[in-house]
């Protein structure tokens, strides 16, 4: 799966430094131990300006995913169909991602499934994606 480069905001260095090196990091309240994603100035359930970066798991189930048939962009285009997945992190926060390893008439929601990182199309990034984990459902490609 080719992804396009992503736009490195200001506020999400950290974020991009966990994904190069291999972890998806979230934001953690210093307060309350609230995490989340995407990455925000407050706690969205306290309202706590400290937030400290950690480390996701890594694992989560599918919550919810679509089939793409047709891809947004020409560099995209051998692509589709593709499967673009919102994942529930085992510690609560949903990520969009795409999901890799796995037929998308076999994809269905509540499968178990693990993060990994692949480099963007120009390799300014490493991009998350997310893959069906062995034992939890037959891997197709
Ligand atoms: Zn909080």
């Amino acid at each position: 799966v080719k992804h396009p480069d992503p736009r490195l905001t200001p506020g999400f260095e950290p974020y991009w430094e966990g994904t190069a090196a291999g972890e998806l990091r979230l934001q953690a309240c210093s307060s309350c131990g609230h995490r989340q994603w995407f990455p925000g100035p407050v706690c969205r359930r306290c309202a706590n300006p400290d937030l400290r970066w950690q480390a996701a798991r890594g694992d989560g189930v599918l919550y919810s995913f679509s089939v793409i048939h047709r891809a947004p962009s020409a560099a995209m285009g051998s692509e589709a169909p593709y499967v673009l997945a919102l994942v529930e992190l085992s510690e609560g926060p949903r990520v969009m991602c795409n999901l890799v390893g796995c037929a998308p008439e076999a994809v269905h929601v509540g499968m178990p499934v693990h993060l990994e990182f692949e480099e963007s199309m120009t390799g300014v990034a490493r991009v998350p994606v997310c893959r069906p984990t062995k034992g939890g459902v037959a891997i197709g490609i």
